[in-house]
């Protein structure tokens, strides 16, 4: 369970309601249970139910069981796509370890309103799910023009590029896109930091396509010779990018 709350032996937290809710009517828990509780800073706890009832319920923190672990150096940046399937992407980048998603805004983007506070939420049950140590943070979206004029020096952007690889495929600076595993091999640090970029529905258009290949921190890739979709490409990139370098 994530709580929002510093960890320590014998620290009392009382659950905000809607949290007690989960833990008493959901998960059924009653007093006397054990819970194990993380808060993305003090590693993991044992604790237990110390009071569980209708109108709330609180837990006794009692032993450390993991240590603390840093984040991954892996960001997600996908342009929003509809409601069920960015839930979805969220979902599945933070099972995969992502430690930032960020919605980007390109020119064929089509639902441009997130809820972030909503897509946050979401990602706090699969941390938990998962069993992650930390919370993956779900940032505002920016437009793909301020996400490169803002890059940071030292992550790499692995650009999914569904038109790379096919016959007579736009070449750019960089020729064809290269098979993603083949880019990441090539890394003298594979682990990264990286920032994966997925498109919106209707893919890149060539303008975006050009400027994003001419960037020397930009690797283009391929994730095969089908056109996925795009909660899908999410998925294959990041497993592709735990298969190498995640831990
Ligand atoms: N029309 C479909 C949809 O509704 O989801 C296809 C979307 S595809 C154009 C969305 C994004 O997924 C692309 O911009 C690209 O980033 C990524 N993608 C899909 N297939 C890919 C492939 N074979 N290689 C690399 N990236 C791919």
């Amino acid at each position: 369970l994530y709580v929002d709350a510093p960890l320590d032996d014998g620290a009392e937290l009382i659950l905000p309601r809607e949290q007690a809710h989960y833990l008493v009517n959901v998960m059924r828990r009653e007093a006397g249970s054990p819970v194990r509780v993380f808060n993305g800073r003090d590693g993991e706890w044992q604790a237990v139910v110390a009071d569980a009832s209708r109108k709330g319920a609180s837990l006794q923190v009692e032993t450390r069981l993991r240590e603390q672990v840093g984040v991954p150096p892996l960001r997600l940046c996908f342009a929003p796509v509809k409601k069920a399937r960015t839930d979805f992407i969220v979902e599945k980048a933070t099972e995969l370890g992502a430690a930032v998603i960020q919605p980007v805004i390109t020119r064929r983007t089509q639902s441009e309103r997130v809820r972030t506070d909503r897509l946050m939420a979401l990602a706090t049950e699969a941390a938990e799910q998962t069993e992650r140590l930390c919370l993956p943070v779900v940032s505002e979206p920016v437009t793909l023009e301020r996400l490169l004029a803002d890059w940071p020096e030292d992550h790499r952007l692995i650009f999914c590029d569904e038109a790379g690889d096919g016959e007579g495929a736009w070449g750019g600076p960089q020729g064809r896109a290269r098979p993603m595993l083949d880019v990441l091999r090539a890394e003298p640090d594979p682990s990264g930091p990286w920032t994966v970029l997925i498109g919106p529905e209707g893919g890149f258009d060539d303008a975006e396509r050009a400027r994003l290949r001419s960037l020397p921190f930009v690797r283009a890739v391929t994730l095969g010779p089908r056109i996925l979709r795009a909660d899908t490409a999410a998925v294959a990139a990041l497993t592709l990018w735990q298969a190498l370098a995640g831990d």
